[in-house]
């Protein structure tokens, strides 16, 4: 990768998020805390100088913005208050707009209005749909629309056809901005090519990694823990409600009425219940301590929370009105939880933060892989006065 040096660049990542790297003294401080510095690397001076230095090549090659664990301690050391941990954050995002192809996650992530509109248009987007399959398709009148209450199992097979669409988009997306990650990091700015085989022989890392979300165990705090357990139960909630939307929809939606043991309905609550209570604490904990380095966010960390409470209240209100027998504001309420389910997918899943949950596991897969070609290949690793090393990279800023 040609490492030209790029004017202005800490200015371009300013426009994702507080980055004081200007202000930075290079004192070491944040380095001797983070417990990710090892002597290879030194977190998290490295991506901040190289920001500075505005070598955009070797900011892209570079792993470390997704290896930080959020504790927040090189914040609290920094004696210049440059912010080390709100720089690193700001990094993840400048980096999902670099790997994304299409520019939308540099609009989503870079400007909290974007997002927004970004968001907005898709669920206007489906109410479209909604109106048209109405109208067009059932043949209902305008004003039969709006008063007609109707079960909702004439639209689930048409459904069906949609949330694989609304699914594969994304997917597909994701597949090209994974590519790119993977060129930007492990292309042909190493040394050697990686051995194919060590992608084999790592794979469990990346599995590891994105069912156990292990990297956040890191920090020793107890707040830190709490919260680790809190992103999991959310991670598995998601993971979960997405996997039987994809593969078992018909078996999930339905207008049938089901007892409260039968899987379909406790399933169903336990979700629910997880995309509620887990994203109101993560609210709540952000908003009791804005002031402090260890939960401070960028606002626009507080859609995705958001997007998931609504996700699930509007699910249960449909249930609510199918068990009731309120099926106007069951039907009602199925138009709007569409319209907030289907931006989250396709907005926030390949541009905006979730993004981070898929981008996180890979990092780690492939700083582990190119540990493996490093260490096997005896390559030597130490550069310039402070040992600083990057691994198999040609251009160590
Ligand atoms: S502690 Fe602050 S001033 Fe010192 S190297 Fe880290 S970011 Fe720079
Ligand atoms: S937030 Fe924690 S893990 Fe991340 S760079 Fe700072 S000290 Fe290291």
């Amino acid at each position: 990768m040609v490492n030209d040096v790029v004017p202005g660049l800490v200015q371009q990542i300013r426009t994702f998020g507080t980055c004081d790297a200007n202000a930075c003294l290079s004192c070491g401080s944040c380095t001797v805390v983070c417990n990710l510095s090892n002597g290879l690397t030194t977190f998290p001076r490295k991506p901040l100088r190289r920001a500075l230095l505005g070598l955009k090549g070797s900011l892209l090659a570079g792993l470390e913005p997704w290896l930080c664990h959020d504790c927040g301690d090189c914040s609290l050391a920094c004696p210049r208050h440059a912010e080390p941990h709100e720089s690193m954050m700001t990094l993840r995002r400048y980096l999902v707009a670099q790997y994304d192809f299409t520019g939308i996650a540099s609009k989503v992530l870079g400007s909290k209005i974007g997002e927004i509109v970004a968001l907005s248009l898709v669920s206007l987007l489906v109410f479209g749909l909604a109106l048209w399959y109405h109208l067009y398709y059932v043949e209902l009148a305008l004003g039969d629309l709006v008063t007609t209450a109707m079960g909702m199992e004439h639209m689930f097979p048409l459904i069906e056809y949609f949330t694989y669409a609304a699914f594969a988009i994304p997917a597909l997306i994701v597949f090209v901005n994974i590519a790119r990650m993977h060129r930007f990091t492990m292309g042909k700015h190493l040394r050697f090519p990686v051995p194919l085989r060590y992608y084999f022989t790592e794979a469990k890392t990346l599995f590891f990694h994105m069912v156990s979300h292990k990297n956040m165990k890191k920090c020793k705090e107890p707040t830190h823990r709490r919260r680790w357990i809190k992103h999991w139960l959310l991670a598995l909630a998601v993971t979960v409600k997405c996997a039987i939307i994809l593969f078992f929809l018909s078996w999930f939606q339905t207008d049938g009425i089901y007892p409260i043991y039968d899987p379909q309905r406790w399933v169903g609550y336990l979700i629910a219940i997880a995309l509620i209570v887990v994203p109101v604490d993560i609210l709540i904990s952000r908003w009791r301590h804005r002031e402090k380095v260890h939960t401070f966010s960028e606002p626009g960390d507080l859609i995705l929370p958001i997007m998931f409470i609504l996700t699930a209240v509007s699910g249960l209100v449909v249930h609510g009105g199918r068990y009731l027998g309120f099926e106007w504001t069951g039907h009602i309420a199925y138009a709007v939880h569409l319209a907030v389910a289907v931006p989250l997918i396709m907005i926030e899943l390949p541009f905006g933060k979730w993004s981070h949950s898929f981008y996180r596991p890979l990092a780690l897969y492939f700083a582990a892989v190119k540990e493996r070609a490093l260490r096997d290949a005896n390559v030597p690793t130490m550069v310039g006065p402070e040992q600083e090393t990057v691994p198999l990279e040609t251009h160590p800023a």
